[in-house]
């Protein structure tokens, strides 16, 4: 390894085991998108897929910058590697894409913004596929299936927008520089490009998970008042004592339609009798 110390408040752990790279390398989509990686750090990931496609990179280190710019000059130069520096993050504010033009996200995520950028690549309309390595906690929330205890806003929000999402495979802790203290998985996340989900429905989903463990009525409660709440429950056939990671993804988009729709109905009446 280049001598560099890996800076813990970048999520540095750096990717140094063979086979997970070849696995990751595998595991790329058969299409001629783009690619974009979050976090190039020293390289080794970036130049296995450079064999295979053109690539953007972003990267918020500037010692790390120095030594991709020596280590990729041929391909900077010939424009397949775009090297930028930057906080990945305010390039979405900006520009709400990584790239103009189709690409999968590839990349071995830092942790502790993780979540956030799954998130903002699923709004992101040019991105397709998202490959990414995170901590498996968060990957088995992503992945998860309606009944499971780990089932979540993140899992809904997965199924809504997906064909496929699924864990690919989990990584030892052993496989990194330094070694975190947590075991990773590859997350596959397929967008099925139709479905976008607005902030009211996210807002909504927070709510319903605010207390994951109670009863979803509960939770509701403070959004829908007793009797509308009763006539979706019988509207939609749900249990009084479902709890929220026991409801599928589409039922919570019917709840939230109706929620929808009686808010609107409520404000049209308010506007009626106001005049
Ligand atoms: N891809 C390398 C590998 O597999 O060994 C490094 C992965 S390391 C887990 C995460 C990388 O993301 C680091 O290079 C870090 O500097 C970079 N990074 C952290 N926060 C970032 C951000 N907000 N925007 C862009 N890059 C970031």
């Amino acid at each position: 390894m280049e001598k560099i110390k890996a800076k813990k408040q970048f999520g540095q752990n750096f990717l140094k085991d063979e086979s997970i790279l070849n696995k990751i390398i595998e595991a790329m989509p058969k299409n001629s998108n783009h690619i974009v990686e979050i976090g190039p750090g020293l390289g080794d990931l970036t130049q296995r897929m450079l064999k295979y496609k053109d690539m953007t990179a972003y990267e918020i280190d500037s010692d790390l910058l120095a030594i991709l710019r020596s280590k990729f000059a041929n391909e900077i130069q010939s424009q397949r590697l775009e090297l930028i520096h930057t906080d990945v993050l305010d390039i979405w504010k900006q520009n709400k894409t990584l790239y103009q033009g189709k690409y999968d996200l590839i990349a071995n995520l830092p942790y502790y913004v993780a979540t956030n950028i799954i998130l903002q690549a699923i709004e992101d309309d040019n991105c397709e596929n998202i490959i990414v390595m995170i901590q498996k906690e968060v990957a088995q929330k992503f992945a998860a299936h309606e009944g499971e205890k780990d089932f979540s806003s993140l899992g809904v929000i997965a199924k809504l927008v997906s064909k496929e999402c699924k864990i690919l495979f989990d990584v030892a802790s052993s496989c990194f520089e330094p070694a975190p203290k947590v075991t990773s998985s590859v997350l596959y996340i397929k967008k099925d490009g139709l479905t976008k989900l607005d902030s009211n429905f996210k807002s909504f989903l927070k709510v319903v998970f605010s207390q994951p463990r109670k009863k979803l009525s509960k939770n509701l409660s403070s959004l829908i008042n007793k009797d509308f709440l009763n006539t979706i429950y019988r509207e939609l056939n749900i249990e009084d004592n479902i709890r929220p990671h026991e409801v599928s993804s589409s039922l919570y988009r019917q709840m939230h339609n109706k929620v929808i729709i009686n808010d609107k109905q409520r404000t049209q009446r308010d506007e009626t009798t106001s005049c």
